[in-house]
């Protein structure tokens, strides 16, 4: 079961880091995707999102890339069998729900979910960044939610 994994990752968190080590028991092979979206002005670069992944994820055996273009076009190119996300409230529920029944039309591949683990339900790369860029010096504060090298970003881009 090959199994693609897209998002930002703007940068990544522990949230994702979550979701991808629980996939990785039933995936064979899982994919992680970077989306570089020219219409999205991320924080990092998509190489820099990329190389952030592969510090955090690095005793994994999860792949890591970067993709543009349409999800279902890549996921189809990629042979995946099933594209995942996470969860972590109803409106996240509510938009990966439509955003599943498009990419099913698209390309015939089933999204599944992964519940976010209850210690990082409320961690998410945008609130992260908010606070980084109002008060930097309290960037500390989230060491628990984020790989070292995606805090050491943060710090080093806001101080
Ligand atoms: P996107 O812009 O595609 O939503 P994100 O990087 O924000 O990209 O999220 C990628 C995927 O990871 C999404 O499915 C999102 O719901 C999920 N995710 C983000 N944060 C968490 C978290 N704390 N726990 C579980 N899943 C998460």
């Amino acid at each position: 079961m090959t199994v693609l994994f897209p998002g930002s990752f703007d940068p990544v968190t522990m949230g994702h880091v979550s979701v991808i080590r629980r996939a990785s028991a039933f995936a064979d092979r899982l994919l992680v995707a970077v989306l570089d979206n020219p219409d999205k002005t991320p924080l990092f670069s998509a190489e820099e999102r990329v190389q952030l992944l592969q510090e955090a994820l690095c005793h994994t055996n999860a792949e890591i890339e970067a993709f543009s273009g349409l999800l279902a076009d890549y996921a189809r190119q990629k042979g995946a069998n099933a594209i995942l996300r996470g969860l972590r409230t109803p409106g996240d529920f509510e938009r990966e729900y439509r955003y599943a029944a498009y990419n099913g039309r698209l390309s015939g591949i089933e999204t599944i979910f992964l519940p976010a683990a209850p210690e990082f339900v409320h961690v998410s790369s945008s609130i992260i960044k908010e606070a980084a860029r109002l008060d930097p010096t309290r960037l500390a504060a989230f060491a628990e939610l984020l790989p070292p090298a995606s805090l050491a970003a943060l710090q080093k881009t806001f101080s």
